[in-house]
């Protein structure tokens, strides 16, 4: 088996600046694609791997990205479902055992097998070799791991879809977000603008809760109906026991309790963000009312080819800044200041 070297860009280290470098991709399979990438989003959870803050270590040099979108170059001897040519993403995962129960029921990113779900880096594959993600020019994929995008798409507004997209999708979806459902998003980053976009289109009212009112008009433009500052006291006074459903994508340590007062009786807190620290919950923030508060991970390959065409069908995709290869450590300390509307996307022909 040969494999062919590509161009990239990892973090050498924790918390190191990240660096152009080399790395192997496995020779074309029978069921492979190979994917030429045209763009890859800055997701946080780069950062927080690069940062080492997910508490694994990790496996350095690491090569972020899982918001991957491109066009297929080449295909395996055995492939049916892509041929040369067709636009295609990959999201935050690459391979799963394919046999137990939730890899069967479409769920492979809660696939409880033992290869479990096989992120798109800083895994280790099938074949016992850490995967690299999408800061690089290529990728090979199983074709059954990669995604259609809709040709009414365009490629680099599409790219953040694929972990943002659905993230925000899913659990919209599973808690039900539609008419005459009061939804909140919680943090107006990547996540948070798609969750906005989202949840409009499914038909709910949607409010965001930003730490300030600095971005309100984009909110409103977003398709939001309402949206309050949490710097201030009385937005939680004014909205005690309002939501059906809040999603929580803020990267950081809040106080959960207090959004936990927002929901109204059997209402869900869906925690989407990952900080690095535990968040404390008081029992008595959940027991009267009977909340409930929830996580849920990104979405599994048929849920996220039906938040694709979703997004095809409402013209909905990514508000993005499209950056050179060179200003991805310059992106980073931006997103972590909280300033980008409203995801970097880089353009992998300058890696
Ligand atoms: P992002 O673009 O940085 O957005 C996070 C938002 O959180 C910011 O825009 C900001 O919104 C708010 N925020 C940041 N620091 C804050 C603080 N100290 N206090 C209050 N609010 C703060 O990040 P992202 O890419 O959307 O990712 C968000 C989180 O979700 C990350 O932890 C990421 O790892 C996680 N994630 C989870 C999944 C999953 O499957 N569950 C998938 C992808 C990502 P405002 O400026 O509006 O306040
Ligand atoms: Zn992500
Ligand atoms: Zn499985």
């Amino acid at each position: 088996m040969t494999h062919t070297s590509v161009a990239a860009y990892a973090a050498p280290a924790p918390k190191a600046p990240l660096e152009r470098i080399t790395i192997p991709r496995r020779a074309l399979g029978a069921h492979d694609i190979l994917i030429e990438i045209k763009y890859a989003g800055i997701c946080h959870s780069d950062i927080h791997t690069v940062r080492a803050e997910w508490g694994d270590g990790g496996n350095f040099p690491i090569v972020p990205g899982h918001e991957i979108a491109g066009v297929v170059a080449e295909v395996g001897a055995e492939v049916t479902r892509y041929r040369a040519g067709d636009r295609v993403g990959v999201g935050c995962f690459v391979d799963s055992c394919r046999e137990c129960e939730n890899c069967r029921a479409g769920l492979q990113q809660y696939c409880t097998g033992d290869l479990g779900m096989v992120g798109t880096y800083n895994a280790t594959g099938r074949d016992g070799e850490t995967t690299h993600g999408g800061y690089s020019t290529h990728l090979v994929i199983d074709e059954n791991y990669a995604l259609r995008i809709p040709e009414s798409i365009p490629l680099d507004a599409a790219a953040p879809l694929l972990c943002a997209g659905i993230t925000l999708y899913s659990p919209l979806a599973h808690w039900k977000a539609g008419p005459g459902r009061k939804v909140a998003v919680v943090g107006l980053g990547g996540l948070g603008h798609m969750g906005v976009k989202i949840a409009h289109a499914m038909g709910a009212e949607v409010t965001v809760l930003s730490q300030s009112l600095r971005k309100k008009d984009d909110g409103l433009r977003l398709g939001a109906d309402h949206y309050y500052a949490t710097s201030d006291p009385a937005t939680f006074e004014q909205l005690a026991g309002t939501f059906d459903l809040i999603v929580n994508t803020v990267s950081a340590d809040l106080d959960l309790n207090a959004y936990v007062g927002l929901l109204r009786t059997d209402g869900t807190l869906v925690q989407l963000g990952a900080p690095e620290r535990p968040l404390p919950v008081a029992p008595f923030a959940l027991i009267p009312q009977r909340r409930s508060i929830a996580g849920s991970m990104i979405g599994g390959i048929p849920e996220t080819q039906e938040m694709l065409d979703f997004c095809g069908e409402h013209g909905l995709a990514a508000d993005i800044e499209v950056i050179s290869a060179d200003r991805i450590n310059e992106a980073y300390e931006r997103v972590l200041a909280s300033d980008v509307r409203y995801r970097f996307v880089i353009d992998a022909s300058t890696i």
